[in-house]
Order: C-alpha cells, then sequence, then structure tokens
C-alpha cells in the first residue's frame, strides 16, 4: 500500500533519494575538477590574543569555487570528500596553499601564524610526516607560525599514530590544537598525555554563552583545567559583545567568531585588526 501510495507521489522517497544520490555524484564530480583544476580557495579568519588585542593567527578555511564561480562552504563537500576517500587529497592542497601564504607573509616579516585543519584519514597516511616536511622544504613556511587542528575525537581514534606524529611536529616546531572540543566525551587524560598546545572549545558551548548559566559553568571548567595542564585555550563561535565578555572574564586568552572577523579571501583580511570593547 505504501508503495502505491509513493508511486503516485512525486515527492517519493525512491524520487528524492535518486535525486540526493545525484546531486551528492555531481558534488564528488565538482569536488575531484576542483582538486585538478586549482579551484579550491582559502578564506582566512583572523585569531585574536586577548592579552594584546591583536591577531595572532588565522584560520584557513577551504571554499569551493564552482562552475558558476560561486563560493561553496565546505559542509556542502566534506562528506563527500570522505566517503570518497578525498580527504588526504584536500588536506594535502590546503596545507601546501597555506603554506604558501605562510612563505609570502615570512618574506614580509609578517609574523601572524596560520592554521589548519587535518583530518584522521590523512593523519593516518604511512607517509604524512614526511609529505609534510616536503611540503615544507617546497614552499618555505617557517613551520614554527603553523599551527595543525585536529578534531578531538579524530586525534584520539588512533592514539599511537597521534602520539608520534604530534611528538614530530614538537620537534618540528609546529604546534597543536585539539578542535571542536567538548563535544567529544575525550578525557582530560588524553589532554594531559599529548602534547597539545591548544584546546579550542567548540562553538556549541559559546554561542549563547552569556545566556546560559551552565555554559558559562563547562566554558569555566574546561578553561581551567585546561590551563592547570599547560595548555593555552581558544574559543570559537564568539557573535557578540556580550559572549565576549563572558570568555574574557573567564580568563580565555584567543578569541575567533563572526563578531570579530568573517573568514575573508586573502585580498579582504587585515592583519592590522585590533579588537576593541
Ligand atoms: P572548524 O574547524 O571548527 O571551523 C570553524 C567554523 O566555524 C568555520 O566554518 C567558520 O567559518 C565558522 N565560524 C567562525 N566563527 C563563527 C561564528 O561566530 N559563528 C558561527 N556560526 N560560525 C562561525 P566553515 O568554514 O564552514 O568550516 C566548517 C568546518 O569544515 C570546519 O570547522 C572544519 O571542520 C571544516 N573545514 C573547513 N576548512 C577546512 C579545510 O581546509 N580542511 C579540512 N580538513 N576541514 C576544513
Ligand atoms: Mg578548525
Ligand atoms: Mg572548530
Ligand atoms: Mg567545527
Amino acid at each position: 500500500r505504501g508503495q502505491l501510495y509513493y508511486a503516485a507521489n512525486d515527492d517519493s522517497p525512491d524520487d528524492s533519494s535518486r535525486s540526493s544520490r545525484h546531486q551528492k555524484y555531481r558534488m564528488k564530480e565538482q569536488l575531484l575538477s576542483a582538486l585538478n583544476d586549482n579551484r579550491l580557495v582559502l578564506f582566512y579568519q583572523p585569531i585574536v590574543n586577548l592579552k594584546t588585542n591583536n591577531i595572532s593567527h588565522c584560520e584557513c578555511l577551504v571554499r569551493l569555487l564552482d562552475s558558476e564561480s560561486q563560493f561553496i562552504d565546505p559542509a556542502q563537500f566534506l562528506g563527500i570528500a570522505s566517503e570518497s576517500g578525498l580527504l588526504p587529497k584536500l588536506d594535502y592542497s590546503v596545507l601546501e596553499k597555506a603554506m604558501r601564504q605562510q612563505s609570502l607573509w615570512e618574506e614580509s616579516g609578517i609574523t601572524t601564524g596560520l592554521s589548519i585543519n587535518v583530518t584522521a584519514p590523512t593523519l593516518e597516511q604511512a607517509d604524512f610526516q614526511q609529505k609534510f616536511d616536503e611540503l615544507l622544504q617546497l614552499t618555505g613556511a617557517n613551520p614554527h607560525r603553523l599551527i595543525l587542528e585536529i578534531v578531538e575525537t579524530d586525534a584520539i581514534s588512533n592514539l599511537n599514530i597521534t602520539r608520534n606524529l604530534l611528538n614530530h611536529f614538537k620537534t618540528v616546531g609546529t604546534q597543536i590544537a585539539f578542535d571542536d572540543f567538548g563535544i567529544g566525551f575525550t578525557s582530560f587524560e588524553y589532554v594531559r598525555d599529548l602534547p597539545v598546545d591548544f584546546i579550542k572549545i567548540d562553538q556549541s558551548f559559546i554561542r549563547f554563552i552569556h545566556e546560559r548559566e551552565q555554559d558559562r559553568v563547562l566554558v569555566k571548567s574546561m578553561v581551567e583545567m585546561s590551563h592547570s595542564l599547560g595548555k593555552k585555550v581558544i574559543v570559537e563561535g564568539i557573535e557578540n559583545r556580550a559572549a565576549l565578555a563572558v570568555v574574557k572574564e573567564i580568563g580565555v586568552e584567543y578569541v575567533q567568531g563572526y563578531h570579530i572577523c568573517r573568514p575573508m579571501p586573502i585580498s579582504a583580511l587585515d592583519l592590522s585588526l585590533h579588537l576593541r570593547y
């Protein structure tokens, strides 16, 4: 009966799953061609140090320039990249672009750092460390001005690999941030035992922190624990002054969010941004 009913309906699940399969297929084609034709573009979002109120580094956020010259957000293509095994290719492409940008800044005496998101399938590549070092050679980037952002749950999914890599990056001088921290139920034991430099608290805790006492209490204790383990804290998702005031009061030292600056193409980025309250 259900079958008959749906068959007569334009919006039947079969049709919609067929069209979503088709959409996925098209997005995969777009992603593949973007990887080949260099149509992945980096946007840059400032992260401000609250001690100086100046930009300490920018997060590189990838966009796909489609055939109609529209920028597509990563939410539209990261799932497909993951399913198709394309994450390492995408991550390497972003790494190389970021390193080239840092190298240009380095030549101009600009000390702003860059943080780059890397995913578990990339970390799990047997030659990731070697590729990273080769890209440094190729681009002339200064590893001390780079930070790798690893989603908390990706970092602990294979602890042996993570531990080896993080130790390598320690010796190279590249810093590590645990991204989207707090939603993965990771024990602080991992934070203690791994050579991580930054804890980046997930924006879901920050967005309404000025209105929700429970979020404030949670973030405050995450900040205190991070600090007592010698880690620096970044919060993302600062969308207004009230939230900024709360996290400052709690002792957070780095902030990122639309209230401070949106992700920007390099041409629109103003590195002299100085945060005023
Ligand atoms: P993420 O690494 O946690 O990056 C932060 C995301 O939050 C970015 O979205 C940023 O634009 C957004 N954001 C920043 N401030 C605010 C704010 O105040 N309010 C709100 N609502 N959002 C804010 P975006 O660029 O769409 O990226 C989404 C996710 O996609 C990233 O989350 C990251 O996991 C992934 N991603 C982005 N670029 C790359 C990349 O180059 N490589 C990899 N592997 N993943 C990436
Ligand atoms: Mg990130
Ligand atoms: Mg994040
Ligand atoms: Mg995220």
